[in-house]
Formats: structure tokens, sequence, C-alpha cells
């Protein structure tokens, strides 16, 4: 099959990328790498079946040499850091850039999903979040760039759906982790598991008492491939994440006792509009895709460890031969 991934050299991208060449995939790649790396390409860049565009999905993509059958729309800004450092582009790239997408999606007749995301239901009253909840969002906050933009995403996404009967499904990703994790992104895993490593404190955003549901790369990638090819997901709205809840305190402490049982904790301001509690409820995702997250946060999180560590090896080499 001939796929298109918008965003492929992000984190989450580059895994679905090569997890889609090695199930014998053609993968048209676009990213414009504003939150994207080319490093996270490095592993399969020469295979015969992967291509790549350095492309702006605001701009109609006229660069196909020939149809596409599923598109996957990944490319935005997501991590709050992210977003914050890029507002304009971030609401840009989920209405003009999801136009575009879709509008690709339809002239091929091709399947459609869009991740959408966990914050899509804001600072949420309903625990945990099942994909009928409406959400809590603050519409004009700092994380609203985000937010809001992606429920734009996901209405014209329905819009395509119930108009022209566009093959879409729009994913509601959690929090997800692993290695090609950015280490300048600003989020909670990598911030803590590089702090660990480098004995440096480990900063808690407020008392720590907020809640966050960690995903593994791998599990994610096989819910997105699920949730595009199985049967019956056309129109549907369906949250992939890790329902293992745990408050950032536990999170940090647990982060420490792997990799340095030195490190200290630092407690910092907490983040404006920062959700109290995140926990996806899984169970359509269970029925519809028989898709559930078979790796634990341990074994997770040593495998994240193992590649920020082989990241400080190597950037440590580089600096010796200079
Ligand atoms: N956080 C923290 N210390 C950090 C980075 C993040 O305590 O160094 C907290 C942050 O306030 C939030 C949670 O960890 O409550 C997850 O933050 P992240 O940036 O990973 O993503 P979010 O889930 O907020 O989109």
């Amino acid at each position: 099959m001939r796929i298109l991934i918008s965003g492929g050299a992000g984190f989450i991208g580059s895994h679905l990328t090569e997890a889609l060449l090695a199930a014998g995939h053609h993968v048209i790649v676009l990213d414009n790498f504003i939150t994207g790396r080319p490093g996270n390409m490095e592993d399969y860049r020469g295979h015969p079946e992967f291509e790549f565009h350095e492309h702006d999905i605001v701009e109609p993509f006229t660069g196909l040499t020939a149809p596409v059958e599923a598109i996957f729309h990944l490319a935005s800004p997501a991590s709050p850091v992210g977003y914050s450092a890029h507002p304009i582009e971030t609401h840009l790239v989920n209405s003009v850039g999801t136009h575009n997408m879709l509008k690709l999606a339809r002239q091929y007749g091709a399947k459609f999903l869009v991740t959408s995301t966990s914050e899509a239901y804001g600072d949420p009253l309903q625990h945990p979040q099942r994909e009928d909840y409406w959400g809590n969002v603050n519409p004009v906050g700092p994380r609203s760039c985000y937010d809001e933009s992606k429920r734009f995403s996901e209405s014209l996404t329905m819009e395509y759906f119930r108009q022209f009967g566009l093959d879409a499904r729009i994913v509601r990703l959690f929090n997800t982790y692993g290695p090609r994790n950015d280490p300048q992104d600003g989020r909670v895993v990598p911030n803590f598991i590089n702090q660990a490593l480098e004995g440096r404190p480990i900063t808690i955003y407020g008392n720590g008492s907020q809640t966050r549901s960690f995903c593994y790369i791998s599990d994610l990638v096989r819910g997105l491939q699920a949730a595009m090819f199985a049967e019956g997901t056309k129109g549907e709205v369906i949250n992939l994440g890790n329902p293992d809840e745990r408050t950032i305190l536990d999170f940090a402490e647990t982060v420490r006792r792997i990799c340095n049982p030195e490190a200290p904790l630092v407690f910092q301001p907490g983040r404006v509009d920062d959700p109290n509690q995140r926990c996806p409820d899984i169970t359509k995702a269970r029925t519809r895709l028989g898709w559930e997250p078979e790796v634990s946060l341990e074994d997770g999180l040593l495998k994240t460890i193992e590649y920020f560590r082989s990241q400080a090896g190597q950037r440590q080499l580089k600096e010796k031969s200079v």
C-alpha cells in the first residue's frame, strides 16, 4: 500500500514509518521540521520504499507521483513547550494543514486518520475520560492554541466524513514516550530521565499530585495501525493510551529509583491550566480494535533510559573527536 504520513519526522511519526516499512508498505513522509527532527529518520533513510519531502502542509502538497491509499495526519507541535513556542503555526497546521490533508484523502479516495489528543478533554471533569465526554477546555488560555485547534481539526474531519463519506477516523492520543522523545521538548519523560542521568534535580511542576498515564511507543504504533485498518472504525473517535495512571510525584520517584537514586527532587511553580488528572478509558479500543497496551511502565522506561544513555554517549564521543 502507498501510505502518506504528515509529521513523519516526529517522535511518533518516525516509529509509525518504521512499522509500516517493516509491514511492506511504501511510505511517503511530509515534515517541515518545526518540531520533527531529521535524525529521527536515520535508521531507515536508505530504505527503497521510503520517500521524504520537506514540506509544510499548510501549503497544498502537489508532489505525489501516484495515488496514496491511506493518510496518517500527525503533523503538529505536540508538547506544551513545542506549541507554546509556535502557537500560530499550531493553529494553522491543525486547521489549514488538516484541510489540505483531508482534500488530498478525498482526491485519492484514501483512508484517513488524524491524531487528536487527550488535550481535547482539557482539564477533565470526567474521569477516566471516555470518547463521548465533551471536555473542559479554556478557549483562550496558553494551551488553547493546541486544544482548540485539535478540536477544530476533529470537527473538520467529521464534516468530511459526513458530507463526502470520507473513510476517516479520529484517534485521541494520551501521553506517549519512548526512544526518539525529543530531549529539548520539555516533556516530563525526557526531562526527568535526562535530569536523573545527569545528576541534576528532577523538576516537579506544582506539588506533583497531578496525574498522567504513559503509553509506550510500540503499543501506540500498534494502536494507530489497528485504528486505521480494522473494520468498523470509519467515522469513529477512539482513545489510544495506557490507563496505568500515576501521579507526577510517583513518576519522578520511579525514574529516580531506576536511573539515579541520588538525584534530588525540586518543586517548581505549576504550569497555567495544567490538567489535574488524565487517564484514558480504552474500552472502545479494546472492543473495536482488540487493542490494549502490553508494555509496562517499568519496561518501557528501561528501554527509554537506554536510548537516552546511548545518545549521551554519542554526544561525548563527538565532543572528544572535535
Ligand atoms: N512536568 C513536570 N516537570 C517537568 C515537565 C513536566 O512536573 O519537568 C509535569 C507537567 O506539569 C504535567 C506533566 O508533567 O503535569 C506532563 O507534562 P508534559 O509536558 O509531559 O505533557 P502534558 O501532559 O502536560 O501535555
